[in-house]
């Protein structure tokens, strides 16, 4: 056995026995990892409101390769990201971005990266909440591209011709060109020249730029297309709760 000291953002925790309770974690040090916090609901508890979702803490837990959850033994508040959020709509996003870490990441891998990635988006979407579509569009994309997953829509996957919009095909991943469309399935996301240009503006690190020319739709569909980018290339089959919910109150 042994003692790890790491920061993690809090993911969920559920109650468990009478005044436990298990918690996961996105831990910088080791990816996800669930540890019980004995005691944790008792009114006394040092572990008491630390183990919020979207807490920024600093754990020390002990740990065992042969066990399934690990037993914390000490936590400390650095950053509770969205409390003063007073709209549960408004977390919706948020809320997916934790899903994504939950799912994508590789249990106990060193994720130092994607920590900074995600401490930094929810800093940005603390400060600038009517920019949050965009940053989560940002945080798909750069979450792609750390996993090695870059993404370069320049020409056809077919002709090879230089698209200025593009098809992206959902079966077979590759974008194709308008004379080459036909080749197509049933099932693809059409990028429009606005799309093409909010990734190109993505993938440099200009966000703030977007929404001079990207109306909320457009927005969506950038969302939509990466999610489903990162579902292809990561071979997992994803329904994300918060996002569904989200992209349906904004059709509403
Ligand atoms: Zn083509």
């Amino acid at each position: 056995m042994s003692l790890v000291k790491t920061e993690a953002i809090v993911l969920r925790a559920i109650s468990y026995h009478e005044t436990s309770s298990i918690v996961r974690i996105f831990a910088e040090k080791s990816g996800v990892v669930s540890v019980i916090a004995k005691g944790a609901r008792r009114l006394k508890s040092p572990f008491r409101g630390y183990l919020e979702p979207f807490n920024h803490v600093e754990v020390i837990y002990y740990y065992k390769a042969t066990r399934e959850v690990q037993t914390l033994a000490n936590v400390e508040l650095l950053r509770a990201y969205f409390a003063d959020f007073p709209d549960v709509d408004k977390l919706l996003l948020p809320y997916s971005i934790l899903e994504y870490l939950e799912k994508f990441t590789v249990p106990g891998a060193e994720s130092r990266e994607i920590f900074k990635l995600v401490t930094t988006t929810f800093k940005l979407m603390e400060e600038r909440p009517e920019m949050m579509e965009l940053y989560f569009a940002q945080f798909l994309l750069d979450f792609s591209s750390i996993h090695g997953y870059r993404i370069s829509i320049t020409n056809c996957g077919n002709c090879g011709k230089q698209v200025r919009r593009a098809y992206y095909d959902l079966k077979d991943g590759k974008f194709y060109c308008d004379e080459c469309s036909y080749l197509v399935e049933k099932s693809f996301i059409f990028l429009d020249s606005n799309v093409l240009r909010a990734l190109d503006y993505l993938a440099r690190g200009e966000v703030e730029g977007i929404p001079k020319f990207c109306n909320e739709k457009d927005v969506i569909r950038l969302i939509e297309f990466l999610m489903r980018w990162i579902a292809f290339h990561f071979g997992v089959k994803m329904e994300l709760k918060s996002f569904k919910v989200f992209s349906m109150i904004k059709r509403a």
